[in-house]
């Protein structure tokens, strides 16, 4: 990374992404001192070759820039110490993928860098757009929210196109964010609690589309709409999506039909008809978002759909875990809140759902709607008593407590359902954190539970 060589840069948050980051600085001729408030986070690192130090003890006059890794509290409820030390030297406090850009400009570089925000699907999207480009002969170097740091991913090169993951934070520590085709899929409240106000969160999400070149917007919430009308006002080049509404103007879905609205004329793009790993509305908003990418950066759109119907999908988002009689089991452990979790509700008819986490504000009103559809509800972790009351008397339930309970309870009672497909679904409304580490070892944990089923089978086994 030679856009830093001969500064200072401090840096704080060793886990794999901050090492990484670091050593990228290193590698391009800046000196780095680095700190984790974990002891073993910041042995691991100078076994690595990366100098650490304790930032309290700095003298801070002469270091450039100050770099926060994803996870340490910004604002919330009150700044890191890192942060104070840094605003009161007057340093600036920027991530890694405003090292990124930096670096991209300082090489001149003109791969396409295509970026990806939003409330939900983010990862999804960036899966997708990545898997389209590589299946079309390009070198897709995914990264930052998902898969690599985007500090390691390949330097500029022939076919080469970025496909990079942000979170509302990174987009919060990269004022400089200019991507060829920015993506801002939707806007609900969720993060509100780190962020602060709606209003405040919807302001850090438009700043990636606000710096895009091509600004792909989702207008299927209210932010979305006001987003896109602005832009346009400024002047920017704009195209809409809608997962459900046909557009004057832009791209929408048309049942399974990814339709173009342009000049007047309604032409269909593409389809996702059969596609198993993009089922579900939801599913046809990440596809167009990024099939609109994807066109941008100059794929044929025989290519495109090539891709979609290649697209394997990824772990935890509605992921099908197996097969027992008749009942599927779908783990979809990472949907984290209510609104995540509606996608899965509303793609299944008969559903024995396993629900509950660390909750999240709003808790499972917002799913009102689905209750119909569940035969019975099977509750673990801390929200089982607030879930329990909002279920009520409209949706059987018990508090199961543990993930492994649930499985083998709701296993039992779907076996014996009449209904043709009845499914047993890992969509927790919740966060992991009060039973797991995160939500990958929670779906894991349901996979294993799954496996552990008499009679189970693999899906297409
Ligand atoms: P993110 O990376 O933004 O958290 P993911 O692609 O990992 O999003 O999907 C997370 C969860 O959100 C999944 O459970 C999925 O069912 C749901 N989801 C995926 N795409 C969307 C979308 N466009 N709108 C609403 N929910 C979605």
């Amino acid at each position: 990374a030679r856009s830093f060589e001969g500064k200072k840069v401090a840096l704080f948050g060793l886990g794999g992404s901050g090492i990484a980051t670091a050593r990228a600085l290193m590698e391009g001729g800046a000196s780095v001192v680095a700190w984790d408030d974990n002891p073993d986070s910041v042995g691991r690192a100078g076994s690595q070759g990366v100098p650490t130090a304790d930032l309290r003890g700095q003298d801070w006059s002469d270091i450039a820039s100050f770099v926060l890794s994803p996870g340490v509290p910004l604002t919330h409820p009150k700044p890191h110490w890192t942060v104070e030390l840094a605003r009161a030297a007057g340093v600036e406090i920027i991530g890694d993928i405003e090292l990124f850009v930096r670096e991209r400009r300082w090489n001149g570089s003109d791969a396409p860098f295509i970026a990806i925000t939003g409330t939900n699907g983010k990862s999804t999207t960036t899966a997708l757009t990545a898997h389209i480009l590589a299946s079309a002969g390009r070198d897709a170097q995914m990264g930052g929210n998902i898969g690599r740091a985007v500090m390691t991913l390949d330097p500029p090169g022939e076919g080469r196109v970025y496909v990079v993951e942000c979170s509302s934070y990174q987009i919060d520590l990269a004022p400089s964010i200019d991507p060829t085709a920015g993506i801002l899929l939707n806007l609900t409240p969720d993060h509100i609690d780190r962020h602060g106000t709606m209003q405040h969160y919807a302001g850090i999400k438009e700043r990636l589309v606000a710096g895009s070149e091509t600004a792909i917007v989702g207008v299927d919430d209210s932010w979305g709409v006001q987003i896109a009308e602005r832009l346009e006002r400024a002047g920017r080049k704009v195209i809409r999506i809608s997962k459900r509404l046909p557009l004057a103007d832009g791209m929408f879905a048309d049942g399974q039909d990814l339709m173009q609205a342009r000049d007047g004329k309604v032409s269909r793009l593409a389809s996702l008809e059969g596609i198993g790993s993009l089922r579900g509305q939801h599913n046809a908003q990440n596809a167009l978002a990024a099939v609109a990418a994807c066109l941008s950066v100059g794929l044929d759109i025989e290519e495109i759909q090539a891709g979609l119907r290649s697209f394997p999908g990824l772990a935890h988002r509605m992921e099908q875990a197996g097969r027992a009689g008749k009942v599927l089991f779908v783990n979809d452990s990472k949907a984290t809140n209510a609104d995540a979790a509606a996608p899965a509700l509303s793609s299944f008819p008969r559903i024995y759902w396993i629900a509950g986490g660390l909750p999240k504000e709003g808790g499972i009103e917002p799913l009102r709607g689905f209750f119909p559809r569940i035969a019975k509800a099977y509750l673990i972790g801390e929200a089982a008593p607030a879930f329990s009351a909002t279920l009520g008397e409209a949706v059987p339930y018990e508090i199961s407590g543990t993930l492994e309970a649930a499985v083998r309870h709701a296993a039992a009672d779907a076996a014996a359902d009449e209904h043709a497909e009845p499914v047993v679904l890992l969509s927790p409304a919740c966060a992991s954190f009060d039973q797991y580490k995160n939500f990958e070892v929670r779906g894991d944990a349901f996979k294993a539970a799954v496996a552990a089923i008499e009679g189970i089978r693999p899906i297409g086994g």
